[in-house]
């Protein structure tokens, strides 16, 4: 039998929802919070029991509260998912004709590239390409920015990736919507966007799992091929902290540079 809910799950489940997605040291902190003062029994390392207590009750409605973690930090995140609808049609209700193409439309070109991100340029090109109803560049600005601000897209240095909201959302839905296209992780078989990618034999890894792959390791190589690891490894080297394009790029003339390995 499913364990009790009580208002401080309800809580918990009222502020997740206002906020779509929560990384787990703020969902750790709610946690705390709402046990103190619905004075419910508390222990910090049972946050998933409480969610699991939650996701039980939230059955039924087709709703539930679900775990990933964030490609480009690793960070574990919770969102609040919709299960009944596992189509882009979630966002229908939300966004006009147009603005579902001009998505779909960025997800396809975020999903094909090389490293996970597309530039807002090449979106804004789409833009008078729309079969629904063409758009302005400058409505399409717009555009790109609610849809950052709803957390669907992620945008660092006027390069957009997905949102780690969207993809714990549809991971089911791009996984099988774009099955060559869309990878999964080498390491945690998880669907990779923000990746690299082994110039011998194409497998993928995030970069945190990249990180974790390689942490220590002088002379990296694909765990599958066993050949020199082409990209550079993030954490390790000075484009760390650079923008994603940069980085990017870096690892485009890093691949150039290191064939004869
Ligand atoms: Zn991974
Ligand atoms: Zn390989």
């Amino acid at each position: 039998m499913a364990a009790q809910m009580t208002d401080a799950h309800r809580r918990f489940l009222q502020v997740l929802m206002s906020h779509g997605i929560m990384e787990g040291s703020e969902a750790r902190k709610l946690h705390r919070r709402c046990c103190e003062i619905h004075k419910v029994y508390y222990a910090h390392d049972k946050l998933d029991d409480f969610v699991s207590t939650i996701n039980s009750h939230l059955q039924p409605l087709f709703m539930q509260i679900r775990k990933g973690l964030s490609e480009g930090d690793g960070k574990a995140h919770y969102a609040l998912v919709n299960l009944a609808e596992t189509e882009i049609t979630k966002m229908a209700s939300d966004y006009t004709e147009n603005e579902l193409e001009l998505f779909r439309k960025t997800m396809d070109l975020i999903i094909s590239s090389e490293n996970g991100f597309a530039s807002s340029t090449d979106i804004l090109n789409l833009a008078d390409q729309l079969k629904t109803k063409k758009m302005k560049k400058k409505e399409a600005e717009q555009v790109l920015k609610v849809f950052a601000e709803d957390k669907w897209l992620s945008e660092r240095n006027g390069e957009y990736t997905l949102h780690t909201r969207c993809i714990i959302e549809m991971e089911q839905y791009i996984l099988s919507n774009y099955q060559d296209m869309a990878r999964k992780c080498y390491i945690c078989h998880s669907l990779a966007i923000q990746s690299q990618v082994c110039d011998s034999c194409g497998i993928r890894m995030h970069l945190p799992c990249v990180r974790k792959c390689f942490r220590a390791q002088t002379d990296p190589r694909c765990p599958h091929c066993n050949d020199c690891w082409s990209c550079d490894i993030p954490g390790m080297s000075r484009i760390d902290s650079q923008s994603p394009s940069k980085a990017g790029r870096a690892e485009k003339s890093f691949v150039l540079s290191s064939r004869r390995c």
